[in-house]
């Protein structure tokens, strides 16, 4: 661990953080309709040791509100005077569709397939511009908190590059149920990350517009346990006795059969296996059901919340587990995990983040 006592102030647009202090700063972004002047909101909490700058983003896509919730508890948490390095939170990325519950932007574009931005650009890319400028370029590290779309839940999962050895130990330490290698997307802030080199975790849990408390408390865990890894708090990352987690990279949605009622027999976090009934769709009297079957054994990481369904609808996402022999084994440690978790062949193509169906 880094552990010199004393190093310099950490200074961000017009503040000026001292060791061991925390401060909210406004970033200056855009100029609003009304003439109002909107800024990007930051906590920046200043170790008093030397250590890493890494940031913890929620909300850039607006109405993705789990990562505001972990972020309140993270400062609930966290002291500066206990800090090696740097945090810089931001709860609420995409100011503009958090305030107006809404994934885009007034302009409509999508925030995270906006990247790198422009000062003088769209009101999209001028906010990217501004979140790169001020946190992704200042930082070595950054852990993004999305939650799946409108009615919909994501069970609680890392998604990583496929490749990386560090990521994948980041991913074990942040210790979420499963681990998910997805393609990067062009314009998304892990795809310019990818381009800096900075790494990044992407966390996808529970469900747009609402707090789930097993959402919330596997991300408060998890970023702490990744602090820790990275010696920016003192305390176990949990890595010494580690579990081996479920790891993928193919998964694929079942849709609905029919238009109608929806009755769901199972749910995110389920082992499934192929031919397994997920559920029955049938009329609005119940007439005629028919079955939505599992195409493949799996887990199922995301499902429809929504009862009422249009035929060709999204309803579950499953994984296929990667090597599911060794899933939830004992390990004695992280290197020994992280042997058995790789996944046995290269990555397929999998369904990014949240993506909307
Ligand atoms: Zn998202």
């Amino acid at each position: 661990m880094h552990s010199r006592t004393s190093h310099e102030p950490f200074a961000i647009h017009d503040s000026v953080v001292a060791p061991g202090t925390q401060a909210t700063v406004e970033i200056p972004v855009s100029q609003q309709v009304t003439g109002l002047r909107s800024t990007l909101p930051l906590r920046v909490m200043h170790g008093s040791n030397h250590g890493p700058c890494i940031f913890v983003s929620g909300a850039i896509h607006g109405d993705e509100i789990i990562g505001t919730a972990v972020i309140q508890r993270l400062l609930e948490r966290l002291a500066p005077a206990q800090l090696s390095g740097t945090i810089i939170l931001a709860p609420a990325v995409n100011i503009y569709g958090f305030a107006a519950h809404s994934r885009y932007l007034p302009d409509r574009r999508d925030l995270n397939r906006s990247f790198p931005g422009a000062e003088h650009g769209s009101l999209a890319a001028q906010l990217a511009h501004c979140f790169l400028q001020h946190v992704i370029d200042r930082c070595s590290l950054g852990i993004d908190i999305h939650s799946a779309a409108v009615h919909r839940y994501n069970l609680p999962q890392i998604r990583i590059a496929s490749g990386s050895p560090y990521l994948s130990e980041l991913a074990m330490a942040f210790g979420a149920p499963i681990i998910i290698e997805s393609p990067l997307r062009p314009g998304s802030m892990r795809a310019l990350a990818a381009d800096r080199e900075t790494p990044m975790l992407l966390l996808e849990a529970g469900e747009a517009l609402r707090f789930d408390r097993f959402a919330i408390e596997v991300g408060v865990a998890g970023v702490l346990r990744v602090l820790a890894h990275i010696g920016m708090i003192d305390a176990d990352d949990g890595l010494a006795d580690v579990e081996v987690p479920l790891r993928s990279s193919r998964s694929s949605w079942v849709r609905a059969p029919r238009g109608g009622v929806s009755r769901r027999e199972c749910k995110s976090g389920d082992v499934v296996r192929e031919g397994e009934l997920l559920a029955r769709v049938g009329g609005l009297f119940g007439e005629n059901p028919e079955d939505v079957i599992s195409p493949t054994d799996g887990v199922v990481i995301g499902h429809a919340t929504l009862p009422i369904v249009n035929q060709g609808d999204a309803l579950f996402h499953i994984a296929e587990i990667d090597g599911h022999g060794h899933a939830g084994e004992h390990a004695d440690s992280i290197v020994e995990a992280l042997a058995v978790s790789e996944p046995p062949f290269p990555a397929a193509p999998l369904l990014d983040e949240d993506e909307v169906l």
